[in-house]
């Protein structure tokens, strides 16, 4: 048995590389992020691809170990080419962010040394860094020192954490569920609704609640409707608030929504994942006058502070609610609980063993300074509002005035189907692959969307979109 051992051990120790090793893929690695932050300019925002990355399959997984230059060409051909490079300035679509360069320096260092983050007990540090950012974005919003939360791997997840915990918070119990309602606009993101699935409440009455030309909500029409509802002897449940929502970017009227919310005893929840982050800014923040009254928010560092995918963030008012829902014990966890002088992750998540993910934003905010996150998003306002006015020149129709850096806009020809002719824009500027538009459909009518949120879109790029409209049209 020990010379099996031995024998087994020896193949086992190639996992771990000796140093030289280590400074070969180290140096390998890192010229081809080199390359790839190097060659911007060159890079296109959407390759139309052949294969879309098909030949992966050609490289298959195998006992035999291969070389990390082989490895990194598989990377580059069949997942860093083909299709959508978020990572690119002239990223309009959907909502970018574009991934700073600091994310990977802490993601590297929490891959590295593999610290537990998960609870007090086995790295105090590194759960007081996280709750230290979550205090700081509770900070941000306006909520009190006693609220906290949790960072999640993105807004879908802190949406439903935010739905289990109110669904728990207000004493829902499953017999309830068809009599619970729910209020929103049609304009809220649709992972609210998949969260709403998932935590059990598909049978639940949802209500939505007319909007303005702006499309944001008519709180009279919320109050109305809630009135209306506990006359028939309903459980109005939640409000949803969208503080920047996907299609056009529209604040709702927060305040009047939670002083609603209040006094009907509804819980107020709100979906920043994309606009939260502009409150850093003083010049922006009174849009979000109200958001802190509401009982939970969900907001998205890999949106608003430009972090590379993988983190958002749930915040919550009542911290003891988010426990309530998600702590349990397990007798092979009786050492972990002894200790805990600062609320522990896996006890305010659905998460045991976790991404070290505060580490790549704090590492990220240490590095560079709140400063320039808050003079990015200042200037992606202003880069909207100046691609609004500029559009119109061409003699495109826009949609509402933005509330942050979301606009619509579309072309109507003299002759001929506006959709079509919109989406015959949408796909040639697909076609030319510089920059990438998305599109949308309100009441009927195709918008195009201008969504600025990468860092790396400066003045430059936007100037870019405009030239390449003007010449399609
Ligand atoms: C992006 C987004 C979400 C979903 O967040 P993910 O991080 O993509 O899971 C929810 N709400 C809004 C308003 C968003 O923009």
């Amino acid at each position: 048995m020990v010379n099996r051992i031995k024998a087994l051990e020896v193949i086992s120790q190639k996992l771990e590389p000796l140093g030289s090793q280590r400074s070969h893929w180290n140096s390998t690695v890192q010229n081809y992020a080199d390359n790839f932050l190097d060659d911007f300019n060159q890079h296109t925002t959407y390759v139309v691809s052949e294969t879309m990355g098909k030949e992966i399959y050609d490289f298959p997984i195998e006992e035999k170990a291969k070389p990390i230059e082989e490895v990194l060409k598989c990377l580059k051909d069949n997942v860093d080419t083909p299709n959508l490079n978020p990572a690119s300035g002239g990223h309009f679509g959907y909502i970018p962010g574009g991934g700073v360069f600091t994310t990977a320096l802490g993601d590297y260092l929490a891959a590295v040394t593999n610290r537990y983050a998960g609870i007090f007990f086995a790295c105090p540090g590194g759960v007081r860094m996280e709750n230290m950012l979550l205090r700081w974005m509770c900070n941000m919003v306006g909520y009190p020192s006693s609220a906290l939360g949790n960072l999640t791997s993105g807004g879908s997840i802190a949406n439903l954490s935010a739905i289990t915990t109110a669904r728990d918070a207000m004493g829902i119990k499953s017999k309830d569920i068809d009599r619970c309602v729910i209020y929103m606009t049609g304009q809220l993101h649709h992972c609210v609704q998949k969260s709403l699935r998932i935590a059990g409440m598909r049978e639940s009455i949802v209500r939505y609640i007319p909007m303005d030309e702006h499309y944001k909500m008519i709180p009279n029409k919320l109050s109305l409707q809630i009135a209306e509802d506990k006359a028939n002897g309903l459980l109005p449940f939640i409000v949803f608030g969208s503080a920047g929502t996907t299609d056009t970017g529209a604040i709702d009227p927060l305040e009047s929504i939670g002083i609603i919310a209040k006094e009907n005893d509804l819980w107020f929840h709100v979906d920043a994942a994309y606009g939260g982050f502009f409150m850093l800014s003083d010049t922006y923040k009174p849009v979000f006058k109200g958001v802190e009254l509401s009982d939970s928010i969900a907001i998205d560092p890999h949106k608003g502070l430009f972090l590379s995918y993988g983190i958002g963030a749930i915040l919550i008012k009542n911290t003891k609610a988010l426990y309530q829902t998600h702590h349990y014990t397990a007798n092979y966890m009786q050492d972990a609980f002894t200790l805990d002088e600062d609320p522990s992750p896996a006890d305010l998540s659905p998460e045991l063993t976790k991404h070290f993910r505060g580490l790549r934003m704090w590492i990220s905010l240490q590095l560079l300074g709140v400063a320039p996150f808050r003079a990015a998003l200042e200037e992606k306002i202003l880069l909207c509002q100046y691609f609004y006015k500029e559009v119109q020149k061409l003699g495109f129709e826009v949609g509402p005035e933005p509330d942050l850096s979301i606009a619509i806009f579309r072309y109507v020809p003299k002759i001929g189907n506006a959709n079509t002719f919109n989406q015959r824009i949408v796909a040639q500027i697909m076609q030319d692959g510089r920059i990438f538009l998305s599109s949308t459909t309100l009441d009927g009518v195709y918008w195009i969307r201008f969504a600025v949120l990468s860092f790396r879109t400066h003045l430059e790029q936007v100037d870019l979109a405009l030239r390449l409209l003007k010449k399609l049209v």
